[in-house]
């Protein structure tokens, strides 16, 4: 999952002392104005939004107060992802720990530079993709991640995040509205997915609010929303192997209109008796299942592969 190549650049905002999580924000001013205007922002860089990198930026303060408003950071160690000119980062600030992560460089050392005086933040120039979440978070955990994420890679970054949810206290996420579909989808409709399935068995899936294109520059082409992912460890203590849960949705889905007695050939060698031990009807396509489905026929699949 993590294939992209990175310069991981751990930067603290003012000296290498500032990445312990304890560093409190002791004399550090309480606020800054980091993100007055876009056009501004952007004009101190001299860039214009760079399309590759998703950087459509939040324009609204209201937006972005009340996104922290739901991540609720005080006191927190918290994460944000794709900080860019710091809309949303300057109403996180009462963090008790907070790292920026942002891949584009010029951004990053603005970022930088604008908050050199808030010694428990911690600008880190790195694609959020290529990073180990559960090294990076292993001092930290549990976190709050934050993020209007870039549109081409919050699918994949949210997988990686719910790799390990026992490092994880919630993730408050701007993504477009047709992930938060998928992240909230139930059986049986066009949006659920091995995306809706892998999520849902580890936390629970809230919409908070939607958000419309003009609130960005430049504007997006469609709406976004803020959703917010819970961990759940009573779902996650259900799934006795998350390795052979994951190959299992994730293959299946491949071929959603697919019964499963067909599919999953390509996972285990006597389909049809897994199922009956599973409970499962042989002609149950992977849309029909829920997610408690998926996590009972993962496991009878590990019970099998154990005692066979
Ligand atoms: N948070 C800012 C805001 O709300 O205005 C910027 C959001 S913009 C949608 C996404 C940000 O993520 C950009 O600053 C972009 O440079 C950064 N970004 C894009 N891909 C990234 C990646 N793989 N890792 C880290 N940051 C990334």
């Amino acid at each position: 999952m993590l294939t992209r190549t990175s310069r991981f650049n751990r930067t603290p905002a003012r000296s290498s002392e500032n990445t312990s999580p304890s560093a409190a924000p002791t004399e550090a001013p309480a606020k800054i104005e980091l993100c007055g205007s876009v056009r501004a922002a952007l004009a101190e860089v001299g860039r214009e939004p760079n399309k590759a990198l998703g950087q459509h930026f939040l324009a609204q303060p209201a937006i972005a107060r009340k996104i922290a408003s739901v991540a609720n950071v005080t006191g927190k160690h918290t994460v944000e992802i794709g900080p860019g000119l710091g809309a949303l980062t300057q109403f996180l600030l009462d963090a008790q720990g907070l790292w920026l992560i942002e891949l584009d460089h010029m951004l990053a050392n603005r970022l930088q530079r604008l908050l050199r005086d808030f010694r428990h933040v911690t600008i880190v120039q790195a694609d959020a993709l290529a990073i180990d979440w559960r090294k990076f978070l292993r001092d930290k955990a549990p976190v709050t991640v934050v993020g209007n994420l870039p549109y081409n890679v919050a699918t994949p970054l949210l997988s990686s995040l719910l790799e390990v949810p026992d490092c994880l206290e919630r993730v408050v996420a701007m993504v477009q509205h047709e992930v938060a579909e998928r992240l909230h989808a139930e059986p049986r409709t066009a949006s659920y997915s091995a995306l809706s399935v892998l999520t849902q068995a580890v936390a629970t899936v809230r919409k908070a609010f939607v958000v419309a294109p003009g609130a960005f520059v430049p504007s997006p082409k469609v709406h976004s929303q803020v959703v917010v992912l819970e961990p759940a460890p009573e779902r996650v203590a259900q799934i006795a192997d998350w390795n052979v849960f994951r190959r299992l949705v994730r293959t299946v889905f491949r071929q959603r209109r697919k019964q499963l007695r067909n599919s999953l050939t390509q996972v285990v060698t006597d389909p049809a008796e897994i199922l009956r031990l599973a409970g499962v009807e042989p002609t149950c396509r992977p849309e029909e299942l829920g997610v408690d489905e998926f996590c009972q026929l993962a496991n009878v699949i590990v019970e099998y592969a154990r005692t066979s």
